[in-house]
């Protein structure tokens, strides 16, 4: 395993325990070159998961990627990476539940808001400003709205023009 700090190749495993649910081994391991200390995890893959993205192109759905962007999403946040390790864990065996080997992005997206949103209420408003791209603020209103329970869809304006002046000030 090649150290994620400098590159070498020289790393060894300090220490291998199964994860808590025993969905993964989770193995410490240790760079000899730099000291760097880093974890890595080992799952069982059911099958073979490809995103549909918006644009139609097919890539295959890379659970590190996925990792990547949750670690940015929960950066400087108090969450264990276990429990990070979990959620993802959850998502991809919810993900191969569906029993599709083709999955829309958007579904994708959707279902790791909703575990993020249990998980880290900051960490999920980072996820979704991104994954949304909110271009609004009403965006974010709608989104911390939904944190706080206030689940109901507000209906959005299909003219955004500004409104009307009131007709008394017409005269
Ligand atoms: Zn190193």
């Amino acid at each position: 395993m090649r150290c994620p700090s400098c590159g070498s190749l020289d790393t060894q495993v300090k220490d291998s325990r199964p994860t808590e649910d025993s969905a993964a081994i989770r193995r410490r391991r240790v760079c000899l070159t730099c000291n760097f200390r880093f974890t890595t995890f080992e799952r069982v893959q059911l099958r073979e998961l490809v995103i549909i993205k918006r644009n139609g192109r097919r890539v295959p759905f890379d659970r590190d990627k996925l990792m990547r962007s949750l670690s940015i999403a929960l950066r400087k946040r108090p969450v264990e990476p276990e429990r990070v390790e979990e959620m993802v864990s959850k998502i991809v065996r919810e993900l191969e539940g569906l029993g599709e080997s083709e999955i829309a992005s958007e579904v994708i997206g959707e279902t790791v808001m909703e575990h993020l949103r249990n998980l880290d209420d900051v960490a999920y408003v980072r996820f979704a400003s991104v994954y949304r791209n909110f271009r609004e603020p009403k965006d974010f209103e709608q989104a911390l709205a939904e944190l706080t329970g206030d689940d109901e869809p507000k209906p959005a304006p299909t003219n955004p023009s500004k409104p009307k002046p009131p007709v008394a000030a017409r005269k």
